[in-house]
């Protein structure tokens, strides 16, 4: 079970009050994700532009895209309703770093300000995260995601057409080295920083499925305190760009073993909900539909 006997005793001071890394706090804390981000600097193969990052929400989910005022009034409107609220994400519905990370950091900062108890943690592919740990941890942002898919460039081509960087679009193997260098260069800045990193990693059958063990073992080197081994979630319906024959995701199965196998010292998490960008109460239930913009707007 999550605890002290297989955490660290300083990361669980950390992550217990925090409803996704401790089995125990998500019966009784609630999260909230505010969906503020909505401009993405790169391409995953598996996702549509139409709906929520697949890093880190289930396909096909389209989350109500707010300002940074818009959300800060949201997540004090719920902090009023739900007394439980501990923590704040942002986690799209694009990448919460893309195009100057701006309604993230004005979100962050007005939330510190009002509301300085609710824990703040973001999402993201990791690309820009580099130009951003100062200020996040100046923040007082205690836990990021990142999303790494690959380790080697080679197995990156097969999953990444592009990115956008320093004004400027890569493709090809090239792209896939500088989103490497860049996520491996991030998480060791957060670990300096002292920032709790968490890692998302979908798995891909026939493109990174085997790789994942190599990755766990990066990730790991370079203190990411726990490894979220996610399915990719079929989504023929909505297309992506893996071509027309689509790509299926793992059989259940198929997930577990790989878990298995990267487990060891490290923990593994395997009970995120893939929750929508602008999900909204205890893990498992969602109330977002309670607080859209319109009727936070009539709250007061
Ligand atoms: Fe889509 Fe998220 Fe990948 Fe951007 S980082 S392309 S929003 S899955
Ligand atoms: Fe927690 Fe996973 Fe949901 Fe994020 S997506 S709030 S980590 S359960």
């Amino acid at each position: 079970s999550d605890g002290p006997s297989d955490m660290a005793p300083e990361v669980w001071e950390k992550v217990k009050n925090h409803p996704c890394y401790s089995e125990e706090a998500h019966h009784y804390y609630a999260r909230m994700h505010v969906a503020v981000a909505p401009a993405c600097n790169i391409q995953c193969n598996y996702c549509n532009r139409k709906y929520d990052c697949a890093n880190e929400s289930r396909p096909g989910v389209v989350s109500e895209k707010l300002t940074a005022d818009q959300a800060v009034r949201k997540v004090l409107a719920v902090a009023a309703e739900i007394p439980q609220l501990s923590v704040v994400g942002i986690a799209g519905p694009g990448d919460s770093l893309a195009a100057g990370a701006k309604n993230t950091l004005n979100t962050f900062d007005q939330l510190s300000q009002l509301a300085p108890d609710i824990k703040l943690c973001l999402s993201t592919n990791g690309l820009a995260l580099p130009d951003y740990v100062h200020r996040l941890k100046a923040t007082n942002i205690d836990h990021v995601t990142i999303t790494i898919n690959m380790v080697d460039p080679e197995v990156g081509q097969h999953i990444y057409p592009w990115i956008f960087h320093n004004h400027k679009r890569y493709t090809g193997i090239e792209a896939s080295r500088i989103l490497h260098e860049r996520q491996m260069l991030g998480l060791e800045m957060l670990q300096e920083a002292g920032i709790l990193a968490k890692i998302n990693s979908v798995m891909i059958p026939g493109i990174n499925d085997e790789h994942l063990i190599d990755v766990n073992r990066e990730v790991k080197k370079r203190g990411a305190f726990l490894h979220n081994i996610m399915p990719l979630i079929s989504d023929a319906a909505h297309g992506t760009h893996f071509g027309l024959t689509g790509q299926r995701g793992p059989t259940a199965q198929e997930l577990k073993a790989l878990q298995d196998k990267c487990e060891g010292d490290m923990k593994l998490m395997r009970h995120c909900r893939q929750c929508r960008a602008d999900a909204v109460g205890l893990l498992g239930e969602d109330r977002g539909s309670e607080f859209t913009a319109e009727k936070v707007m009539l709250m007061d």
